[in-house]
């Protein structure tokens, strides 16, 4: 499932070919995917210019012409394709039209983006460009987490006194938005603090700490994003998805990569999800 730095990755692939164009043509092939799309979505959409293409947690906004604001949120097998463009050096194709193509934007200047989606999750929405902060899926969104609201005076103050697991807080998208499970398990390896800990018995100094290492683990992520951008650009133009290394995430029974541990890494339960963890350096 992609998370901030893979939805930031998009946005970035999107962005050359997006911002400043014309949707020529909308194609929409189905009534819905997660959700019903909004009325009349392929008309609003044709014809509009895309001003501004940002990012909302998980969520990628395009700011229109049209003073409104397309939201389009990948889910959990969401993928973009770019063809017809040139990107860096190559050129790609028009495939034929596959199953699963469930939107399809020709933009100015010969560009085609296709939004393939397997397993539906994923979604598109409308809503007017001045009001979107408080589109329903927007509006309890904490500060994103490179934003100068999310500081360490403000985590000291959310967590006081919280009787939820670390993991649990970090998770919480009304107390910093964008994280998921991978990225808080990396970062509190780095913390050094164990996921099951009450996030309210963690000192003011553990808890200020994990501002920058937050922000740290995400920028490592999204550049890692940076050069599987280059490469997708040259294998096939499909952006979103990438290799990328981790510490303890997806590693249960394997040594601990911290120097001088000899700890295994292992992994519980918690909230349904998995939480990967070295005992020796988290605790
Ligand atoms: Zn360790």
């Amino acid at each position: 499932m992609p998370e901030l730095p893979e939805v930031e990755t998009v946005r970035r692939g999107l962005a050359p070919v997006m911002e400043g164009q014309q949707i020529v043509l909308a194609e929409v092939n189905r009534p819905d995917l997660r959700w019903p799309f909004p009325d009349r979505m392929a008309a609003r959409l044709t014809g509009a210019r895309v001003e501004r293409l940002r990012r909302r947690s998980k969520y990628i906004l395009a700011d229109l012409d049209s003073e409104e604001t397309l939201l389009i949120h990948l889910g959990m097998s969401g993928r973009m394709l770019i063809t017809g463009a040139m990107l860096g050096d190559f050129h790609h194709d028009h495939p034929a039209p596959a199953k699963h193509d469930h939107v399809v934007f020709h933009m100015g200047q010969g560009a085609r983006i296709t939004f393939n989606d397997a397993r539906r999750f994923g979604a598109m929405d409308l809503m007017p460009t001045r009001a979107a902060a408080e589109h329903w899926l927007m509006k309890d969104l904490g500060p994103e987490p490179f934003a100068n609201d999310f500081n360490e005076a403000y985590l000291i103050d959310r967590l006081k006194g919280r009787n939820t697991p670390i993991k649990s807080a970090l998770l919480d998208q009304r107390i910093v938005a964008g994280l998921g499970n991978i990225y808080v398990c990396e970062v509190l390896y780095r913390a050094g603090i164990h996921p099951a800990r009450k996030a309210g018995q963690i000192a003011e100094k553990g808890v200020a700490e994990l501002v920058p290492l937050i922000r740290q683990v995400l920028e490592e992520a999204i550049a890692a994003g940076g050069s599987s951008l280059r490469d997708y650009r040259q294998a096939d133009g499909e952006l979103g998805y990438f290799q990328h290394g981790f510490a303890v995430y997806g590693r249960e029974g394997e040594p601990c990569v911290t120097p001088g541990c000899s700890g295994t890494i292992d992994r519980i339960a918690q909230s349904g999800r998995s939480s990967f963890f070295c005992p020796q350096c988290q605790r």
